[in-house]
């Protein structure tokens, strides 16, 4: 097994989390394909939150789910990540973050270092133990690194007692590949 991406471990992780009937939150919907592979990971019964900020990322994942008859175990949030807990109560087993902009869109919509530490310190109160945070960082220009830094230090000062913290690089490819982190929410 070799994931070849920073996404690519992100679903490898999910898919080793998450079950049918489990709950998981999208907290950057973009175009809809992670949300889209979260639904299939839940089934019917379960469900799955997903966020984002602009509302053409809404409609395009909208679109998205309803072409694959995901839509009815998806609850499409217009608002920040960081206020995850007004519409959640948990425990969730999966949180996935893919930061950066929305790739083809006008309008440079970041993710941004506070809301993205505010989100996972949400996430990892709303986490069932045991439950994941994967998150794929971009760091090749100077918007996404200043992030990915606040993002990368926050992560690696988390006590290993309230999440283990697991870090992952393409080190010998070109054009700044995305990195990808995990935290598993401690047991007890
Ligand atoms: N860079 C990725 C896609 C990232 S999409 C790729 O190449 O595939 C990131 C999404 O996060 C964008 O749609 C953006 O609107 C959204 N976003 C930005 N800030 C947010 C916030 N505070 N809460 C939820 N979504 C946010």
């Amino acid at each position: 097994m070799f994931c070849h991406n920073a996404v690519a471990l992100s679903h490898f992780y999910a898919e080793n989390t998450v079950k049918k009937g489990g709950v998981c939150i999208d907290a950057t919907a973009g175009n809809g394909n992670d949300t889209a592979f979260l639904a299939r990971l839940v089934g019917e019964e379960g469900m799955v939150y997903a966020f984002d900020v602009q509302q053409a990322a809404i409609d395009a994942t909208r679109a998205r789910l309803e072409e694959q008859d995901l839509l009815g175990r998806v609850r499409l949030i217009l608002d920040s990540h960081a206020n995850a807990a007004a519409y959640i109560e948990g425990p969730v087993d999966l949180m996935m973050f893919n930061l950066g902009r929305l790739p083809g869109s006008d309008h440079a919509v970041y993710t941004e270092a506070q809301s993205t530490i505010a989100a996972i310190e949400v996430g990892l109160t709303l986490l069932r133990p045991g439950g994941l945070i994967c998150l794929s960082a971009y760091w090749g220009d100077p918007v996404c690194l200043a992030e990915y830094r606040a993002v990368a230090a926050y992560i690696a000062a988390i006590p290993p007692r309230r999440a283990e913290a697991l870090f992952h690089e393409f080190v010998n490819e070109p054009n700044c590949p995305p990195a990808f982190f995990a935290l598993c929410r401690a047991e007890g």
